[in-house]
């Protein structure tokens, strides 16, 4: 193929979605009025964005963040913190928060996120303080695949069961995202038959749809789609009073819970990514949508299709080779706003079982709320892209990926 012909393509694709984008501006429209309203409702002003220190008590900013954080994902309770790392550990802090020894931890889309091999202890109490040393029995079932509703009716006739996990995106995964109704009505079914929480790692969904997943739990990353690009760093638990409060305890200790937690100054970027993350999260989905429409025109195996509707930012696209999914991601790091010039090779990233290549040129580190492509270095060389602060950047992200492609083809 001539750069010309490649150019028409390209130039077609972005045609073709003119309907698809359309449908994503109503989604950021109505999401951001959700927000707004929310941030009305509690009465945000300059004064909440001042910093607290020390043990962090009456920090008005802090409390209300929690509620509006609790109110636009239609939870009764939550809490934010720039001071919880990143997914994993919000979602550690939430299985810690919940699980006691002697109980079951059910997983009912197959394996978690890499991450979490760790934190379950998915290879045996080693003594690392994983919950399978402290007595939990982690079990998995998948009703994306091998397994029926009725297979979970009969899993949950176990007693011991306490928390139903699920994974919304596909994550390092082939296969499909599930939708916010899809695990609701699992969550109801759950209730129906039995007492356990329902926890939802909700990394990736945020915004893309105009309501999130009704369930227990709900966790997420800040240097994803809740923070709009804009929070430096933090993690967000959201979901019934009585969950959130049960991990609270493990954020912080018992007796203490959300009352603590200087905030040093994050209150701002935190408020203002959430203000943001709507139109940020519909700028990342427009850069998918496009990257998926470019990639099968030029004939590979993408997921979720163009005209697929969306539940989060990633986007799949089968490489075929090592050298192609290099080439991907180094087309992609060629586009970024930092590290422009940088070389990106795979390596053994702490937590994942195989070498993991990254395209990362994002300002705050890991972000990938900011245009990254990322893949674990196996067959079939799945590269997944995410994220796009603006449209413009992610389109010339696309663009640069798709000729490092040609170039070696
Ligand atoms: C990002 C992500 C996590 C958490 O990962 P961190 O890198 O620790 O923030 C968990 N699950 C899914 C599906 C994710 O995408």
């Amino acid at each position: 193929m001539t750069k010309t012909e490649f150019l028409q393509l390209f130039e077609q694709a972005e045609q073709d979605i003119a309907p698809t984008f359309a449908r994503i501006d109503k989604i950021a429209q109505q999401n951001t009025e959700k927000v707004l309203d929310s941030f009305a409702h509690h009465r945000v002003s300059e004064a909440m964005f001042a910093a607290s220190y020390g043990y962090g008590y009456d920090d008005h900013g802090r409390e209300v963040l929690d509620e509006i954080y609790a109110d636009v994902f239609g939870c009764e309770r939550a809490f934010v913190r720039h001071s919880i790392a990143n997914g994993t550990h919000a979602l550690a802090l939430a299985l810690f928060g919940l699980l006691r020894p002697n109980d079951v931890m059910l997983s009912i889309t197959g394996k978690p996120y890499d991450t979490l091999e760790n934190v379950i202890g998915m290879h045996g109490a080693n003594g690392d303080g994983s919950l399978a040393d402290f007595g939990v029995t982690y079990r998995e079932i998948d009703l994306l695949s091998t397994h029926t509703e009725a297979d979970l009716i009969e899993a949950l006739k176990d007693p011991a069961i306490k928390v139903v996990f699920l994974q919304r995106s596909k994550g390092y995964l082939n296969r499909r995202t599930l939708s916010p109704d899809e695990i609701s009505a699992w969550a109801d079914l759950v209730h129906a038959h039995s007492n356990a929480f329902v926890v939802v790692d909700n990394c990736y969904g945020e915004f893309t749809d105009t309501k999130e997943p009704r369930a227990d739990i709900l966790v997420g990353s800040l240097i994803k789609n809740p923070g709009g690009g804009m929070a430096e760093s933090g993690a967000y638990i959201a979901g019934t009073a009585k969950a959130v409060e049960l991990i609270s305890y493990r954020f912080t200790c018992p007796g203490l819970g959300l009352e603590v937690g200087a905030t040093l100054g994050q209150n701002k970027s935190m408020f203002k990514g959430f203000f943001y993350a709507p139109h940020t999260v519909a700028q990342a989905v427009k850069t998918a949508v496009l990257a998926s429409a470019v990639f099968a025109k030029l004939g590979y195996t993408v997921e979720p299709s163009a005209s697929d509707i969306r539940y989060d930012i990633i986007q799949t696209v089968q490489c075929q080779s090592p050298e192609k999914l290099c080439a991907f991601c180094r087309g992609i790091q060629s586009a970024s706003p930092v590290d422009a010039y940088v070389t990106p090779e795979p390596w053994a990233m702490p937590g994942y079982t195989d070498p993991v290549i990254m395209a990362a040129g994002a300002f705050t580190q890991g972000s990938s709320i900011e245009l990254s492509a990322d893949g674990p270095m196996r067959a079939p060389y799945t590269a997944y892209l995410q994220g796009g602060l603006t449209y413009e950047s992610g389109r010339l992200g696309i663009l640069r990926a798709a000729m490092y492609l040609l170039e070696i083809e």
